[in-house]
């Protein structure tokens, strides 16, 4: 048997029944890691693995045990593990150690999770195609000629290539989203404040939430459900308690956004959506046609108020309190120095665009209407909700692009995040599940749901599940 196929369900079940150990499971991802080209892990921590699937064992030895205990997983890393290198694939933080846990990371840990290691991601989560990590671009598991989606691309590569058996990633537009799409797996951007950010190193903190990329939108529950929560630490997070509940299809009413069905949209991922979304008026779902008519100001709305809050989180990095440090003749030059050579191309881009939009004369003009349209597009979705209780429509415009293929072209990845950044910007949750392939490409339903529906979405989405990936 194959342990890293497993979901969480199947492992824990295997654990249960000493049918093999944490270690047996640990090992067995551990060697698969190692046998990868995919460069989905920037650092793995075999020894501390090992120690915490002993411990593991232990506990499950006693009997006293929850359903992550001894589970092997893997963390996106803009997220702190203390003790261990926390890069944001950046050069800047090349060599920076976590002085703390992330809560996410307690959680888990409490929960007896076993960490494999860091995955590789765009710098800073700034992309969505995973080419902008200053290690090199992340492989997807399904064509290694093409990317895995960013920006949490190791974390949705390492779930599709069984070298872990779940994730966390953190989505700002998309990040969660976007990879699961591309790599065929299951992902989950929470309700903003659902999750606890802190310990995320942070992108767009009005935007960015942490949550599970895995196998099946059972393994995604289960993950969810261990992390969520309120948090005394991150004064953003949300006393709020997930529940299972069971939302059936018959009757439930799915709303379908017009001005999502665009130009742009790949005629092929268009068929997989809208198959998906007959299927679901087949188990009696009400399909019904819905508009958001602000759609169209999404991307340009996004992108001032991420780069504005990206400039304001990055200014701590200036060569003298975290990470890169170097010599300059006076203090300025110290900052030009550290931050010159320390950033990528895109995350100078975004500095550069932030710091321009909030500069006075601009601010009114450029972050303040962003602000404005911010509202509208809330609004949107408030009305939408007004009539239905889900939304579908594609997480991507396109199957996984090959590597290299958009590099030259920030404009041209922008576009990408067209379906998933109105979600951050309303702080709405959302899944993609795999819905069919294109080729050997996978392609992912988006499924929005209002504040705190995440029970909703969850149990939509097992419904549809089976049904969906019988095409696979
Ligand atoms: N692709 C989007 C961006 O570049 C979203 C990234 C994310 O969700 N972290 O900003």
């Amino acid at each position: 048997m194959d342990l890293t196929k497993l979901t969480i369900k199947q492992a824990n079940e295997g654990l249960k029944k000493k049918e093999f150990t944490s270690v047996d499971l640990t090992k067995a991802y551990l060697e698969k890691i190692k046998k990868s080209d995919l460069n989905a892990f920037l650092s793995v921590t075999e020894k501390l693995a090992l120690a915490r699937a002993e411990e593991a064992d232990k506990k499950i030895i006693e009997g006293n045990f929850g359903m992550l205990c001894g589970i092997p997983c893997a963390i996106k890393d803009a997220i702190m593990v203390k003790d261990q290198k926390c890069t944001a694939a950046s050069k800047i933080l090349e060599n920076y150690v976590a002085v703390y846990d992330a809560t996410v990371i307690e959680k888990l840990e409490e929960a007896g999770a076993v960490i494999l290691g860091k995955t590789n991601l765009d710098e800073f989560a700034m992309g969505g195609s995973g080419e902008n990590s200053a290690f090199g671009a992340t492989k997807n598991p399904h064509d290694k000629t093409r990317v895995a989606g960013g920006s949490s691309s190791g974390s949705g590569a390492c779930v599709a290539a069984n070298e872990a058996c779940y994730a966390l990633g953190s989505d700002t537009g998309g990040s969660i989203r976007m990879p699961a799409s591309n790599c065929g797996v299951v992902g989950l951007k929470p309700t903003y404040g659902a999750v606890s950010r802190y310990g995320l190193i942070p992108y767009g903190s009005s935007l960015d939430q942490v949550g599970p990329i895995a196998k099946t939108v059972e393994d995604v529950k289960i993950i969810f459900e261990a992390i969520s929560g309120k948090d005394r630490m991150d004064a953003t997070s949300v006393d709020y308690k997930f529940e299972e509940s069971k939302v059936g299809l018959k009757g439930l009413k799915i709303g379908v956004p017009k001005e999502y069905f665009i130009k742009g949209l790949d005629k092929e991922v268009e068929k997989i959506v809208k198959d998906a979304i007959k299927k679901a008026e087949d188990q009696g779902a009400e399909i019904k046609e819905i508009s958001l008519p602000n759609a169209e100001f999404a991307l340009a709305c996004y992108y001032i108020i991420a780069p504005s809050e990206a400039s304001a989180n990055l200014a701590r990095f200036d060569g003298i309190r975290y990470g890169l440090s170097e010599n300059g003749k006076d203090l300025l030059d110290v900052y030009l120095k550290s931050k010159g050579h320390g950033f990528g191309a895109e995350v100078k881009r975004r500095i550069i665009i932030g710091t321009y939009v909030l500069s006075s004369g601009y601010y009114d003009a450029y972050y303040k209407k962003a602000q404005e349209v911010r509202q509208l597009i809330k609004q949107d979705f408030a009305k939408a909700f007004e009539k239905v209780d889900l939304i579908f429509c594609p997480v991507s415009p396109v199957p996984a692009i090959k590597i290299g293929e958009k590099t030259d072209d920030p404009l041209a990845n922008y576009l990408m995040d067209v379906y998933t950044i109105s979600v951050n910007l309303a702080g709405l949750p959302a899944l993609s599940m795999p819905a069919g392939k294109v080729g050997k490409l996978p392609v992912g339903l988006q499924i929005i749901g209002n504040h705190f529906q995440e029970s909703k979405i969850l149990s939509v989405a097992e419904l549809l599940e089976s049904r969906l990936i019988e095409k696979n």
